[in-house]
């Protein structure tokens, strides 16, 4: 049986094991030590990397009561290795995992909900509790959380008797058999773990619960405890200060004043619509066919819109077609449209004169020409 260092001590992140087992795994390796530091997935929380010697640890996993150090090059069996945890990111998880039992404590305690499911992930962490809290709520717990940092209290993580644990009321995911490791933060939370917790709640530094969700029947909530809770709010607070220098509105302001900017942007873009459709009736009513009966108007903007109505504006008043050009990536983009000629059999003509890509239907063609404007005009001279 391995000796499980961090049950014992949370802050173990160098030491020296004999490697006892190294077998296959997967695509790589399992190896098996006499003692470890290495945490395996387990409880929400993912299992550590670091190194043995000079090959790394990508993950701890427990399988069938063996603790197996999963790597992608072979160990010596039988030979002693310097062993290192990757200890920022399990420092970060031990701030994340307490933080986690502080709320789903005050959770249970406030509102009489468990937590029925919690992830540790590298960038976020959830917790699912099994019926609805509101913001408000969410608030009073993310309030009291912050206090039990404060009070910097003792984490204990202690394997009590039989006796004592007929006596404790303690939360817990599943039926336990066997030893139960009990972590208690006094006054705030008894729950059933196997984790590495910091030693005292001061260490968690602080708590932040970010959204929630509506989830199965209850609430997920993302919550952001420590080191991760400080580089959420720098990087929020960079993107507010941005904000808010944009828009010349004070910080606390920003989302009034965001609102007032699509207020203006959706009675600005009303404006523009209306002024388009006018612009497009005055040049449609501008237009008149030549000798072979098109027309042609080359439009200066890109835009799609003007140039679909111009066209089939425009083919009310050709005996051939209504074409209209306009810039699009190098080259020209088209509308082409007729109320007298079947486009469809002229489709392959327009495309091989000049040099276009496109389709369509009988009334109206739309593609992409790299011609020049020169051929483009000596083309529309002739009737189709
Ligand atoms: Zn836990």
């Amino acid at each position: 049986m391995t000796d499980r260092l961090y049950d014992k001590n949370a802050y173990v992140s160098s030491f020296e094991a004999v490697v006892t087992d190294c077998r296959s795994y997967g695509d790589g390796y399992a190896v098996l030590l006499d003692r470890t530091a290495f945490f395996p997935e387990g409880g929400g929380q993912s299992g550590d990397s670091g190194s043995i010697g000079h090959i790394p640890v990508r993950d701890t996993q427990e399988e069938g009561g063996e603790i197996l150090h999963l790597t992608d090059l072979p160990c010596e069996i039988g030979a002693a290795y310097p062993c290192h945890i990757d200890f920022a990111l399990r420092y970060d998880r031990m701030q994340n995992h307490s933080g986690e039992h502080i709320v789903s404590g005050l959770v249970h305690a406030l509102y009489g909900l468990d937590n029925v499911g919690f992830h540790l992930g590298e960038t976020e962490t959830t917790l699912d509790f099994n019926g609805v809290l509101d913001r408000e709520q969410l608030d009073r717990v993310e309030e009291q959380a912050n206090e039990a940092i404060w009070h910097n209290l003792p984490i204990l993580c202690e394997y009590p008797t039989k006796e004592q644990l007929a006596t404790l009321d303690y939360r817990s995911k599943k039926e336990l058999s066997g030893e139960v490791r009990i972590v208690t933060i006094e006054g705030y939370d008894c729950c059933a773990c196997c984790a590495p917790h910091v030693a005292r709640t001061g260490e968690i530094g602080l708590i932040k619960l970010l959204d929630f969700i509506h989830y199965k029947g209850g609430v997920r909530i993302w919550l952001a405890a420590g080191k991760r809770a400080l580089l959420d709010y720098r990087e929020k607070y960079r993107e507010v200060s941005a904000v808010s220098r944009a828009l010349s509105v004070p910080q606390a302001e920003c989302a009034a004043g965001v609102d007032r900017l699509l207020a203006e942007f959706e009675e600005k873009k009303a404006n523009a619509t209306a002024l388009s459709r006018e612009l497009a009736e005055a040049r449609v009513a501008s237009l008149s066919p030549n000798a072979a009966g098109n027309i042609l108007y080359f439009l200066t903007e890109n835009d799609e819109l003007m140039a679909r109505k111009i066209a089939l504006g425009g083919a009310e008043r050709a005996d051939g077609v209504c074409a209209v050009f306009f810039p699009a990536g190098g080259g020209y983009r088209f509308m082409i449209a007729s109320q007298q000629i079947r486009l469809r059999e002229k489709a392959a003509a327009i495309r091989e004169a000049l040099a276009a890509r496109g389709g369509g239907t009988d009334d109206l063609l739309q593609g992409s020409s790299t011609a020049e404007k020169e051929q483009v005009t000596a083309f529309f001279e002739k009737s189709l």
